[in-house]
């Protein structure tokens, strides 16, 4: 009889591994940071190995330290960073270059050149995504391009690559797996999301040998077996970061959403079978299904700068002294008397597309103070989410119900309510704030019949804590016009630019 599922969470700045039992508690967690390296500006590395190390330790301390039997493991989920590149020697086991991370930005002049050769549209069509140093094809070519010896060693069929989770796999197995997922093949812009292959004109267009890339499968499938503690386990799931939150959430029909308020904000809202294409710049992706049922889709759209709005009030301005503190000082006032925070310190995202707006402050009297400061940077993350929100209720055309949340900042329990009095809707938080690890752990679960089917799942989000939305119509609409009114101050500073 097997009692758990071990969800294996590979994040961007730490590794996680967590025990889940039937009822859905988290029975055993274990945690470790690996750091990031930033050889230039703009650029961000990590050392492949020590990605698997921390991974392996986090692994072998949730299960030792709850005295949990290897062989009560039904199976192994995993989620991860998404859109970072590993490239390694199969034949020595050991990476050919640092993984080049997600964040980095040293493909964006290449990006840049798509754009201007007018490919955007077939990428769009193609992969869903818009033509950005964020996915991992142009950090592909990149080292094909520019780490000595990797072209001739995927010539010889050597070198393969791999998002995080193909790579965890790959050593987890000692060499045997090669393969990824869906939602992780659906963000490096190689792959065709209509056809659910690698697209040959991509490949071709990026220099890609096609024999470097692993299989793809559906997210919850028999991916294989390792041994861990001299016990065989089958893995049964992967799937990308944010679209493991989606399912770990309970959101499994179209119109379901859910938002991450880590330090961006993360929005996927289900489209079902369809790949709605978003008229407001938001990415249309796939989610996670399992093996056998048909492919479904998401739009997805970012917040760059959310919960770090917070961790600037506290760094940069000095106003709070913990970012928790941000919910006390914000319930002194009322309301913000009028002023906006906008703080798109890095410009805007979907569905303004503004890379040269800045952070603006407008509204401010002499009456204007710390308090209703805090409250407008606090009630900003709350903005930006209504904004990709609607943006995707209109290019779905579906209903939106309920908000699922999670997240650091979603312990803000000011930000949820504002958060549902704002968008008129419902804003769920389920007692267990491990939304990512859970997807993985279900995805696998579901696979490898630990659970009946996603019914079963529905009894372990019975505490959830649901912010109901209390004001009027009128209020909220003057309230929205008053941030967009705010937004457009912030994108005329930047328009304005040639006048100095
Ligand atoms: P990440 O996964 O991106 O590191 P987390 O999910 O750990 O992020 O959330 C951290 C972010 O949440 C930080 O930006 C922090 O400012 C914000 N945050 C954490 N707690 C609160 C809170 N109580 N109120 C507002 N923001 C918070």
């Amino acid at each position: 009889m097997t009692s758990y599922i071990l969800a294996l969470d590979e994040g961007t700045t730490s590794a996680r591994a967590i025990l889940f039992d039937r009822s859905g508690a988290v029975v055993s967690c274990a945690q470790r940071e690996f750091p990031q390296s930033y050889p230039k500006p703009g650029w961000v590395e990590q050392d492949p190995l020590e990605i698997y190390a921390a991974q392996y330790a986090t692994l072998t301390e949730a299960v030792t330290r709850c005295g949990a039997d290897p062989a009560a493991i039904a199976a192994i989920g995993i989620t991860n960073q998404r859109e970072t590149v590993v490239v390694w020697d199969k034949t020595t086991g050991r990476p050919l270059t640092p993984a080049i991370v997600w964040q980095c930005r040293r493909t964006a002049d290449a990006c840049e050149r798509l754009t201007r050769e007018g490919l955007a549209p077939m990428l769009r069509e193609k992969t869903g995504l818009r033509p950005d140093a964020y996915f991992s094809a142009t950090k592909l070519a990149w080292i094909l391009e520019h780490v000595e010896g990797v072209r001739a060693a995927a010539e010889e069929g050597r070198a393969l690559f791999g998002t995080v989770d193909t790579w965890l796999l790959w050593k987890l197995s000692g060499g045997t797996i090669h393969k990824t997922d869906e939602t992780n093949a659906s963000r490096t812009m190689l792959y065709n999301i209509h056809t659910h292959d690698w697209d040959e004109e991509l490949l071709s267009l990026f220099g890609i040998p096609r024999a470097m890339l692993p299989t793809v499968h559906p997210s919850g499938a028999f991916y294989g077996n390792v041994t861990l503690f001299g016990v065989s386990v089958p893995v049964c799931a992967i799937a990308g970061d944010q679209q493991a939150a989606l399912f770990g959430q309970g959101c499994f029909a179209a119109g379901d959403a859910k938002n991450t308020y880590g330090t961006g904000c993360f929005l996927l809202v289900h489209c079902g079978e369809t790949p709605v294409a978003s008229r407001a710049g938001m990415l249309t992706t796939c989610a996670a299904v399992l093996s056998g049922e048909r492919p479904q889709y998401a739009l997805e759209g970012s917040v760059f700068v959310g919960g770090a709005v917070i961790q600037w009030l506290r760094d940069a301005m000095g106003l709070i002294r913990e970012t928790r503190d941000s919910e006390y000082f914000a319930s002194k006032v009322p309301d913000t008397a009028g002023v906006y925070v906008v703080p798109a310190f890095t410009g805007l995202g979907a569905p303004y597309w503004d890379m040269y707006a800045r952070g603006t402050i407008v509204g401010m009297t002499r009456a204007s103070g710390r308090d209703h400061l805090i409250r407008a940077a606090l009630e900003s993350i709350a903005y930006q989410t209504d904004d990709i929100l609607r943006a995707a209720v209109a290019d779905t055309g579906l209903p939106l119900t309920r908000l699922r949340v999670d997240g650091g900042a979603s312990a803000n329990r000011l930000l949820m309510q504002f958060q549902a009095d704002l968008s008129g809707t419902e804003v769920v938080r389920p007692a267990s704030a491990e939304a990512t690890a859970r997807g993985a752990a279900y995805l696998a679960g579901l696979t490898c019949g630990f659970w009946e089917d996603r019914e079963a799942l529905r009894a372990h989000f019975a505490d959830s804590t649901v912010f109901t939305p209390r004001m009027s119509e009128e209020e909220r609409a003057a309230r929205l016009a008053g941030w967009h009114r705010a937004v457009r101050a912030a994108s005329a500073w930047a328009a304005d630019r040639g006048a100095e």
